[in-house]
């Protein structure tokens, strides 16, 4: 396949049809397993949905002033090819103990054993960098040899120098490791920035 064929492969991919195919609270609601998976994770506010409906080129996810709000595994069906998974957000401070304690218990489950998860794009926020939320994450996945990319959401933000300090920075402590792709892709869904890079990278893994 040439470039340009690889290309309009993925545009069609992405722009093709896209529905909304499971909400998952719990293990015993896991739906079987059909397609690849790719799974996004992020703090609460990090701007997950805001990538997920720039990726595909629609208002899809839930994008929310109020973080928080989505506490479930959302499946989407992406073109026949893929499920895109959007995990709920994690992080949030305004959230009881025991919601936290379901929130991560469901995860755990889903990254324990999902034969059909491919990889999990874990976002990070560009003015933030790594939080100790961050971290845990990445040593959620680490442990449950799922491997996974960083990605660097609203990148329109800070200054060159700023963005190249915080990539540094967080491709350091991806060293330390094992599961993680050792490079960070930055992106902003605002301004359509590196979106075919994510696409590419998302139909590399499936
Ligand atoms: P989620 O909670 O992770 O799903 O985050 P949202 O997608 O709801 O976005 C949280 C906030 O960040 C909203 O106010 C968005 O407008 C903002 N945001 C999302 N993506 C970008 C981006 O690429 N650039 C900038 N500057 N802001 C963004």
């Amino acid at each position: 396949m040439t470039e340009a064929e690889r290309k309009e492969q993925q545009r069609k991919i992405f722009a093709g049809q896209c529905d909304f195919r499971y909400g998952v609270n719990a293990l015993d609601q896991m739906p079987p397993v059909e397609l690849p998976e790719i799974a996004f994770a992020g703090r609460s506010n990090v701007g997950k949905s805001s990538l997920i409906n720039a990726l595909l080129g629609r208002s899809i996810a839930h994008v929310s002033k109020t973080p928080g709000r989505t506490q479930q595994l959302n499946f989407f069906e992406v073109a026949s090819t893929f499920y895109l998974v959007d995990m709920p957000g994690y992080g949030y401070a305004k959230v009881s103990k025991d919601k936290k304690a379901n929130w991560d218990q469901l995860i755990r489950d889903y990254l324990k054993g999902r034969t059909s998860l491919r990889a999990v794009f874990v976002l990070v926020d560009s003015r933030r960098g790594l939080k100790e939320v961050d971290t845990d994450m990445m040593q959620m996945l680490d442990q449950a040899a799922v491997q996974y990319r960083i990605i660097m959401t609203k990148c329109d933000e800070p200054s060159s120098s700023e963005l190249a300090q915080v990539i540094a920075q967080t491709e350091e402590t991806l060293k330390k490791h094992p599961a993680a792709y050792p490079f960070v892709q930055p992106v902003s869904a605002l301004k359509k920035l590196s979106l075919e890079d994510v696409q590419k990278a998302a139909l590399e893994l499936v």
